[in-house]
């Protein structure tokens, strides 16, 4: 089958044929009918410290899909999953991290940031190839009402549902800093959950007009002409960029919330005193989804039809043209970018 390869330990990727994975005990076998490139996978093609970190190749990357079921291997004493059972035929994503369910994390319920987490398309092979495995306690059960496009992009959904979820945002003031997919996501959630009023905040003008077209914002900005300090009762910070950090903090009100969801590259310094201190805000982080909490809540939202996702998802590319896809996603002129094997 074709699949994306990590191959070397070095930028880039091998788009080649390699065999057809078996199902291990535990394991389903799906065949992909759509994966999503994240932003997490260009750090992962630029062979960034944390990919290095990471993935030990060869490994097939990529871990936002949906999948019909071929082959179910439960195996002994077979693991709950999200739904029940999961059958032949079914249409499924999967939940990138991989939890061992045994630590003490786990077991207070906090599955999402277990200790020994390993993670689907970094530690072990991922979704970017025809046919792609998943454990079974970490697939999840599509409601087929959902558009099969956007069965593939629950995962980064999720992270916006979990950010939105914990804030809270009803009748609120919202700042939504960085207009990647998941920042437009998260415009999308604080809309239906019936935030006051959501401003979108991003330098490139692309990414403006893509938040323009999909209704999501009443209104969006540049870092160069915002002038809202002090104003927001909550701003997520989707960018993790040094200068959307630092906005962040300036324009969440007093005593308001930051939601930390971008990840910065480098370490970054606050004024403690200033922002932390004096403004007495509370800072919620965030990382991946709820298991399988916010997979529930995201699917009520996609399942009420209240939200339309065609000006976010703007590119489709067939798997063997990986390389024309990762060039879009770099270039920053796109919104979901998805694979077609
Ligand atoms: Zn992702
Ligand atoms: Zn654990």
């Amino acid at each position: 089958m074709l699949a994306v390869l990590k191959e070397h330990p070095a930028p880039g990727v091998s788009v080649k044929e390699v065999p057809e994975p078996k199902p291990k005990e535990g394991e389903v076998l799906v065949k992909v009918k759509y994966a999503s490139i994240c932003g997490t996978d260009i750090g992962i093609y630029d062979w960034i410290p944390w990919a290095a970190a990471h993935i030990k190749p060869p490994t097939i990357i990529g871990h936002e899909l949906v999948g019909e079921v071929l082959e179910v291997n439960a195996g002994q004493g077979s693991p709950s999953t999200s739904s029940g059972s999961i059958r032949p035929g079914d249409l499924v994503s999967s939940e990138t991290h991989i939890f061992c369910g045994n630590c003490l994390t786990c077991k207070e319920g906090n599955l999402h940031v277990c200790e020994n987490m390993k993670l689907f398309g970094i530690g072990r092979d991922g979704s970017f190839a025809e046919y792609a495995t998943i454990p079974l306690k970490t697939t999840w059960k599509n409601d087929r009402r959902i558009p099969l496009e956007v069965m593939s992009i629950q995962e980064p959904f999720g992270n916006a549902v979990h950010a939105v979820t914990k804030a809270g945002v009803q009748g609120k003031r919202v700042l939504v800093v960085g207009l990647g997919p998941t920042g437009l996501c998260a415009g999308a959630v604080a809309r239906f959950q019936g935030a006051h009023e959501i401003v979108g905040m991003n330098n490139s003008a692309y990414r403006r007009g893509l938040a323009e077209k999909t209704g999501w914002f009443d209104r969006v900005s540049s870092t160069s002409d915002f002038e809202d300090r002090d104003a927001y009762d909550v701003v997520l910070e989707m960018s993790g960029s040094r200068l959307g950090i630092q906005t962040a903090f300036d324009a969440v009100r007093p005593a308001g919330t930051i939601v930390a969801f971008g990840i910065p590259k480098d370490e970054i310094s606050v004024d403690w005193g200033k922002y932390l201190i004096n403004k007495e805000i509370t800072i919620l982080s965030v990382f991946g989804r709820k298991i399988w909490e916010t997979w529930h809540t995201t699917n009520e939202m996609l399942v009420s039809g209240k939200l339309d996702f065609h000006n976010m998802i703007t590119h489709r590319f067939p798997l063997k043209d990986f390389e024309e896809a990762m060039r879009v996603m770099k270039s920053g002129e796109c919104g979901k970018v998805l694979l077609v094997p």
